[in-house]
């Protein structure tokens, strides 16, 4: 049957419009295109069920495949890990998690503890809980604020839409739980909307978490949630002096740093994690996607042995972290990392993403010059934005049916990148590139001249 539907090609997208759910679209569009099947990989290279060869500057859509695809060497080590010894969790641990948790906070100097999950919202929702427990157990349950900024995205769950900062995603899924407190964003191109100075915004944007902190009281407030680089709300890299000023803030108030390394983390900016672009130290590190560059389903919420430690405490019963993943005790997720870690160390794919994001930014700074509908290209390592306004001098968006225009004729040309998808209008105007991290000087040129066409024939 299986063999059957690999010949099959129309079978195979039937049985996908019958009943496959897919995410984050309008089933009505299924009416009159045919969802597109993928069916092979190879480096950042993919092929759908048609036969036609996309350079994917995404990533897997998501920006998530880091080490690209087809990496026999994932395969195999999964397999022999499993063959071995698939799963188990609870109290007991496996070789590859312990190994994988020891390989991990070697990266990460001051992070000693790994607890184990399956997605980066899931991840996220333990460092919460983490948060909320330690309010319990040591402040009398008050300090049990989680403050997130405006734009960042946690995650799906309804507790990390709760901490999320992309409002619009709530829209029909309340009541929320309450303890979460929203903070400005840090996005310099658009400080002028904030009534931001022209110098030192970065202080600045960081002065308003503290207003913030203040405002709700700071014995009530237990920690800051923030992306390293913001990505899905547009790319926002961090204004200079900004980061200094939250670590500051946070040890000052003592709010525990949270940083959501879901995107950032495992090279996607040029180093081990975003954070470590800005030399703060965090208290809890969440990660998901490059983990495992999507071989596994496998997410971490690492943490220091400061906050470990306030959880080992013999005289109450119930004072250990009263958490459990099922999935967490997989095999296959730190059998996939550890061998995705190897190849990105042998192929030194952090100096990579650094050279070659370095280059395929300034080809997109390159392409402003004759597209006045660049706003501003933003990004760090492989990992880059160009926001696309109506008028350079007032920054309105650009029409965000436009936008996606963009988008659609780069994936007629054999280019798959990615926008902005908040769906308020406004707000979907950043073209989003993410590709793998072993990409290539021709494989960014011809990114960024399939961008400039798709321009030119949307925009004129
Ligand atoms: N945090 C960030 C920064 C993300 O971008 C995402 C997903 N795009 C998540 C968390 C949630 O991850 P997941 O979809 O694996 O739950």
């Amino acid at each position: 049957m299986d063999t059957l539907r690999q010949n099959d090609p129309q079978a195979i997208i039937e049985a996908d419009k019958r009943h496959v759910w897919h995410q984050m679209v309008q089933h009505r569009i299924f009416d009159s295109v045919d969802p597109q099947i993928i069916v092979e990989g190879k480096g950042n290279r993919v092929w759908d069920i048609a036969g036609k060869e996309h350079l994917d500057a995404v990533s897997g859509g998501v920006w998530t495949v880091n080490v690209g695809y087809g990496r026999t060497e994932i395969a195999d080590r999964v397999r022999d890990e499993l063959v071995k010894m698939c799963y188990f969790a609870g109290t007991k641990g496996t070789i590859a998690g312990a190994t994988f948790a020891e390989r991990l906070t070697e990266k990460m100097p001051g992070m000693t503890r790994v607890y184990y999950a399956n997605s980066g919202s899931e991840a996220n929702e333990k460092a919460f809980k983490m948060v909320r427990q330690i309010a319990h157990k040591h402040y009398g349950g008050r300090k049990h604020k989680i403050l997130y900024r405006d734009r960042d995205y946690h995650g799906t769950t309804i507790a990390c839409l709760a901490g999320g900062g992309q409002q619009e995603r709530n829209a029909q899924y309340g009541p929320f739980p309450p303890g979460f407190v929203e903070v400005p964003h840090c996005l310099e191109y658009r400080a002028h909307e904030q009534g931001g100075p022209k110098d030192n915004y970065g202080e600045w944007a960081a002065e308003r978490i503290e207003e913030v902190i203040l405002r709700e009281g700071p014995d009530t407030v237990g920690a800051l949630c923030l992306e390293p680089i913001t990505a899905g709300g547009g790319i926002i890299v961090p204004p200079e002096g900004y980061w200094q000023k939250v670590q500051e803030i946070c040890r000052k108030y003592d709010v525990l740093l949270h940083i959501d390394e879901v995107v950032c983390g495992i090279g996607r900016t040029g180093t081990w994690f975003g954070y470590q672009q800005y030399g703060v130290q965090p208290d809890i590190v969440t990660m998901a996607k490059g983990v495992a560059s999507g071989y596994a389903a496998i997410s971490c919420c690492v943490t220091t042995e400061k906050v470990f430690d306030l959880f080992k405490d013999a005289e109450d019963p119930m004072g250990h972290f009263r958490d459990i993943s099922t999935f967490g005790g997989c095999v296959s997720g730190p059998a996939a990392a550890l061998e995705n870690m190897r190849i990105i160390e042998d192929e030194n794919l952090l100096q990579n993403s650094a050279d070659m994001g370095a280059h395929f930014i300034d080809r997109l700074n390159g392409l402003m010059e004759s597209h006045k509908v660049i706003g501003q290209v933003r990004g760090l390592g492989l990992f880059a934005g160009a926001e696309l306004v109506a008028d350079r001098d007032t920054r309105e968006p650009a029409d965000e049916r436009k936008v996606q225009q963009v988008v659609a004729e780069c994936l007629k040309d054999g280019v798959i990148i990615g926008c902005t998808n908040r769906s308020v209008p406004g707000y979907n105007n950043t073209l989003v590139f993410a590709p793998a991290l072993i990409s290539t000087k021709d494989d960014l040129d011809r990114v960024a001249d399939t961008v400039g066409t798709a321009l030119t024939r949307v925009f004129g």
